[in-house]
């Protein structure tokens, strides 16, 4: 039995406005919740149980005719819109064509085409080569092994409040226990720690104070002499949106440089024009010598890339590296497009744009709000962290109280941090600016209902 849907055509015609019919989520979602609780692990969860059956633009729709703002982009990912009109001509050109041979097998220029424009594209202008995966753990493992396969070492360092997925190593990489990794252990061994630059927590640490901390932990409690790689988020993610003090890559990743350790830059949710730049290293001129990407790469398509120093990528025997689907014919159709959207409809400078009235919007409720303990961001990748007033104390309860009240009023907000108390908004590039203000309209209301409570 199939729940009736509403024919709604995704693309550029979709109505740009929020508009609800029913509570959210509506009867049919709820009936479809059900069928969900019953078909699908619990373990997989759903964030906001609205079935969706058309997004573009700036919305969601779902299938109770309710047209919600989106300001998640599925994590990061509809960076140049859901349903873009490039993104789904290519891709159905792809699918008349063919939809896979592997790469392995038989080529196709797609993928060569997408490596040659990371290549060209990402930080730095040494000879570069690119490998294609399926997701960003994937490739994350990937960076890894070849960063392991060119140094002959084996120990790995990543950051405190870091996310890299969820694989076996990459859970190992990933700070946080609760939901990620608990009971899944044992975790892949050579993995250790260092303290991030966390401006907001940090007090007067600044960036190169920062890495001059991080550096000392790693020195001694690893040694270059073992260190394979250093893996960091430029911006993190999940972990809330924590934008290191000016310095800090720089001062990192020249460490590096100095003693033989690859810098990998996890650009998974930080790239293709999200943060006001290409990539987020660009911001301060970092060139990592690994760089990893995914989510916004193709338009929701599943791709993942690792692209860095040709005589990195080159280190692993030949057949070392590979996957059935990697670089997947559709995705690269995809990817290509994605490319062209940022280009063409200048989506680096809209990111900055969305950036510059999000912060702006923010700054003035924290103005009048001690709730609001910190804002952040870059471009179109922005944070407010909620905290008890006067402290650094995080207020996760809040939180969820005002992200549940700006679900019920139709805007789709996510949550982030090691401890939940962080908000992050991370819209379409292609998000019209009347339903932006429209959403914070949503958000400041949510946070004035919860004043004095
Ligand atoms: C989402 C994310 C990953 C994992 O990507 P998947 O495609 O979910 O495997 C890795 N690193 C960062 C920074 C991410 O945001």
């Amino acid at each position: 039995m199939s729940t009736p849907t509403i024919a709604v055509t995704g693309g550029p015609t979709l109505p740009q406005e929020r508009r609800l019919v029913t509570e959210v989520p509506g009867p049919r979602s709820r009936e479809l919740a059900e069928r969900k609780s019953a078909a699908v692990t619990n373990a997989v969860g759903t964030m906001l149980p609205v079935y969706t059956v058309a997004a573009g633009g700036g919305v969601v729709v779902d299938v109770d005719g309710n047209s919600l703002i989106d300001l998640g982009s599925g994590i990061a990912v509809t960076s140049v819109g859901n349903s873009n009109p490039r993104v789904a001509a290519a891709v159905a050109d792809q699918v008349a064509a063919f939809t896979h041979t592997c790469f392995m097998v038989t080529p196709y220029d797609g993928y060569v085409r997408v490596a040659e424009a990371l290549n060209r594209l990402t930080p730095g202008d040494h000879a570069k080569k690119s490998a294609l995966f399926n997701s960003g753990a994937e490739a994350v493992e990937n960076a890894v092994k070849i960063a392991r396969s060119a140094t002959r070492k084996q120990a790995v360092v990543a950051f405190d409040h870091g996310y890299h997925g969820r694989t076996n190593l990459t859970m190992a990489l990933t700070a946080k226990s609760m939901p990620y990794k608990s009971g899944f252990g044992p975790f892949a061994p050579e993995v250790y720690r260092a303290p991030m630059s966390y401006p907001f927590r940090d007090g007067d640490v600044d960036g190169p104070a920062a890495a001059h901390r991080a550096i000392d932990v790693i020195e001694k409690q690893v040694g270059a002499a073992n260190l394979a790689a250093v893996v960091i988020e430029p911006i993190q993610g999940e972990g809330g949106f924590v934008v290191p003090a000016p310095g800090f890559l720089q001062a990192v990743a020249d460490w590096c440089t100095a003693n033989g350790v690859v810098f990998i830059a996890d650009e998974v949710q930080t790239g293709f024009a999200r943060t006001g730049d290409l990539f987020a290293c660009d911001d301060e001129g970092v060139v990592p010598d690994l760089i990893v990407t995914a989510k916004g790469i193709a338009g929701g398509l599943p791709l993942a890339a690792v692209t860095g120093r040709a005589e990195l990528m080159d280190a692993p025997h030949a057949g070392g590296l590979g996957g059935t689907y990697g670089g997947n014919p559709l995705a690269c159709a995809a990817a290509l497009a994605v490319l062209e959207a940022i280009e063409e409809d200048g989506l680096v400078a809209r990111a900055r744009q969305l950036g510059t009235t999000m912060l702006d919007r923010l700054r003035a409720l924290q103005a009048d709000d001690p709730r609001i303990g910190d804002v952040r961001g870059r471009g179109a990748m922005v944070a407010m962290e909620l905290v008890v007033p006067g402290t650094t104390e995080p207020d996760a309860a809040l939180a969820a109280q005002v992200a549940a009240a700006c679900h019920a009023a139709g805007v789709v907000v996510l949550t982030c941090g090691t401890w939940g108390n962080v908000f992050r908004f991370l819209p379409p590039l292609s998000m019209p600016d009347h339903l932006l203000a429209e959403a914070f309209d949503v958000v400041a209301e949510a946070l004035a209902a919860t004043k004095g409570m």
